[in-house]
């Protein structure tokens, strides 16, 4: 009797002690792709035109940061070109008159975030979803004001130099400022070749990397303002960014919503079937195989 209530005692835990593992199970972005680029700009100036035309010259896909209480005033674009510039690439708030957050009451974040929304949406005729913060600007109150607010990604300026999907999509940490740090001090020609070399450095280990990596640039085009050797600098390297097979080309809130697609896969016990409830056809590697699997699709492993 007692050997017996033993046996009953080890089958109970060692089936308690079990939980599924998903440590064989590697996430890839669309197409089976392992690599992303984000590329993010704020403001919404007048110069957003010529950045745009390149961008669309080499393909790629940007991320536009705006607030909808500067647009129409001077230096920044109108309201009535957003829609057709932006078309392919996505608009995102930025706030209405982009105040440092941090110094506003609850009311007043809410009213920031909740017009330049509102304005932006009638605008551009789609949902925004995602933000960058003015200035950077966030602590704890933004950030739970924001995510009440349907705001799925936000922002900061902390640039990592690294390739991680942050863990808290609210606080959103990008690689690095368009040409790392170069330029932010005038005349000091010397910093702005260490950092040109950083920026580079810096995009050729992404492009090296056969690791899962997310290239975030941000920026804004004001900075290249009538600067023709900045231009050619961003012509350059958006050419060096461009046509990478391995690399998906993406809105940033695109990303958030296939990242969260393949976090709502639902595997089977032993990992033998996999269900994928949402609308994104969604790859990832089991046991070094690349496998995808189609929206409300059930495959096998
Ligand atoms: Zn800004």
């Amino acid at each position: 009797m007692k050997q017996l209530l033993a046996l009953m005692y080890i089958l109970i835990f060692s089936i308690a002690g079990r939980s599924q593992t998903t440590e064989n199970i590697e996430m890839l972005f669309p197409k089976g792709k392992s690599k992303a680029l984000i590329l993010s700009y704020d403001d919404g100036c007048v110069q957003d035109r010529q950045l745009v035309k390149l961008m669309n010259k080499y393909d790629l896909i940007g991320t536009f940061h705006l607030n909808a209480n500067k647009l129409g005033t001077a230096n920044y674009l109108v309201k009535d070109e957003i829609k057709k510039l932006f078309k392919g690439h996505e608009v995102s708030v930025h706030t209405f008159n982009h105040p440092g957050l941090t110094r506003l009451s609850v009311e007043e974040i809410q009213f920031e975030i909740v017009e330049d929304r509102e304005e932006l949406e009638r605008l551009v005729a789609y949902p925004v979803r995602g933000m960058a913060y003015p200035f950077g600007d966030h602590n704890d109150t933004v950030v739970d004001v924001i995510s009440k607010l349907g705001i799925q990604y936000a922002r900061t300026v902390n640039d990592t130099y690294g390739f991680e999907i942050p863990e808290n999509f609210l606080k959103w940490h990008p690689t690095m400022h368009q040409f790392s740090k170069a330029y932010w001090k005038p005349n000091d020609p010397i910093q702005d070749s260490i950092e040109m070399t950083l920026f580079y450095k810096t995009i050729d280990s992404f492009l090296q990397t056969k690791n899962l990596a997310v290239l975030d640039i941000w920026g804004h085009s004001w900075e290249m303002g009538g600067d023709s050797k900045k231009w050619a600098e961003t012509e350059r390297f958006f050419k060096y960014l461009s046509a990478h097979s391995d690399v998906y080309y993406c809105k940033q809130i695109d990303l958030v919503d296939y990242i969260q697609a393949y976090k709502n896969l639902r595997f089977s016990m032993n990992n033998t079937m996999v269900f994928n409830p949402s609308s994104l056809m969604v790859f990832f590697r089991y046991n070094k195989v690349m496998h995808f699997v189609g929206p409300g699709e059930t495959i096998r492993l």
